[in-house]
């Protein structure tokens, strides 16, 4: 009988995947849904899918997955009301989506200035690094939403040159929403012509849609939109969507002979799998079965703020968002759930793998810190 050996470096491997199992459970403050499965996709890697080219373009290069990329972009285009004219494609993660945004925009109007919230992700501020653009930050409220006042502000002071919008469609530390409709009025109030609006929807862009009375955020209504897929879809490969207009990529569009396909991504060489990954989440789920995974993500943010408040923490959530805001625990908590501190404050996200079990027991453990920290305050005071 002939026996397999296993070679060092596999046992290393099969050691590390049970390291990385443990941990999983344990992530409560970052957004990256834990609960998925695409084990039908494991045999896609022993090929070399590469999407080179324009999502909605075959290549030249056979082994692709355009098709079902198309089809994703299609799915999400319709989610934000919109089924014809648009285009869009899959990124590597909200990031690339918000700078092929910035792009996109100083293509079509070459002296604008960005204007973002002091809560933007700090993907936002490399994007105008990367593309050397002109930035103005505006400040932000309490709860992480735009200061409309200091972007009137900033409206007024660059009189003339084009406007280039980033709204948070959900804040990274608190879930706070821009709303449109103000920035929208404050732009047709000073007769603003020449403006560009980009939604920066990392993890709320799949939470709104399926929201009730939700803000009405349809693509025709602005001009780009950035998605996470591995935040609350949930990915083991981190990746994105990006949707824009037809007409918008046509101005950055080049033919390519060599690939028999035009250039319009921010990358040339694109990776493959994940778009069956976003294509096979969407099958495996309906619109009424998302809708229902999203209230029910909402509703266990609201009890793990309940039961917060009922211990004397201060936790509260903006609406729409998963994301529980409180005061800053101690450094052992943090780490041992992954928590995402900010300055004075930290959050925890109740994406779908997250359990009233697992809240719980955090719950129980900021008690026991809290005990911890009035008995040595007294022991100062003695
Ligand atoms: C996470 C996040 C991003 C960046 O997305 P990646 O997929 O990690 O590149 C951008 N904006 C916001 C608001 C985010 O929360």
């Amino acid at each position: 009988m002939t026996q397999k050996v296993i070679q060092p470096y596999q046992n290393l491997l099969i050691n590390e995947y049970s390291n990385l199992l443990e941990k999983k459970n344990l992530i409560s403050g970052y957004p990256e849904n834990q609960k998925f499965s695409y084990k039908e996709l494991n045999k896609f890697f022993k090929l070399s899918i590469n999407n080179v080219g324009d999502s909605f373009q075959d290549s030249n290069y056979p082994l692709n997955t355009l098709k079902y990329e198309a089809e994703v972009v299609k799915y999400f285009s319709e989610l934000y009301n919109k089924k014809n004219d648009y285009w869009g494609y899959i990124t590597s993660g909200g990031t690339e989506g918000n700078l092929f945004a910035i792009h996109l925009a100083r293509t079509k109007f070459q002296n604008g200035i960005v204007l973002f919230s002091s809560h933007s992700h700090y993907s936002i501020m490399k994007a105008v690094a990367v593309t050397r653009s002109q930035f103005s930050i505006i400040s932000a409220q309490e709860n992480g939403e735009i200061d409309y006042l200091d972007f009137e502000k900033n409206i007024t002071k660059f009189k003339k040159i084009p406007i280039i919008v980033v709204l948070n469609i959900g804040t990274t530390i608190t879930g706070a929403i821009d709303k449109l409709e103000i920035i929208k009025n404050i732009l047709q109030k000073h007769k603003i012509k020449k403006y560009y609006i980009h939604c920066d929807a990392a993890l709320h862009g799949f939470i709104l849609p399926f929201c009730e009375n939700h803000l009405n955020i349809a693509l025709d209504k602005i001009d780009s939109l950035s998605i996470s897929g591995h935040k609350f879809i949930g990915s083991p490969i981190p990746c994105g969507i990006f949707l824009t207009h037809l007409e918008l990529k046509k101005r950055i569009e080049k033919s390519i002979d060599y690939l028999r396909a035009s250039d319009t991504t921010l990358l040339g060489s694109r990776e493959g799998i994940s778009s069956l990954i976003l294509w096979v989440a969407i099958q495996q789920k309906s619109k009424d079965d998302f809708r229902k995974l999203v209230k029910n993500c909402l509703k266990l943010a609201e009890y793990a703020v309940r039961k917060m408040l009922k211990i004397g923490i201060h936790a509260w959530v903006n609406k729409f968002s998963p994301i529980v805001v409180f005061p800053r625990p101690n450094d052992s908590l943090i780490k041992k759930w992954s928590i995402a501190p900010y300055k004075n404050i930290a959050h925890i996200i109740t994406l779908p793998h997250m359990t009233k079990k697992n809240i719980d027991k955090i719950i129980t453990d900021m008690q026991i810190d809290m005990k911890k920290r009035i008995v040595s305050k007294k022991i100062i005071v003695r």
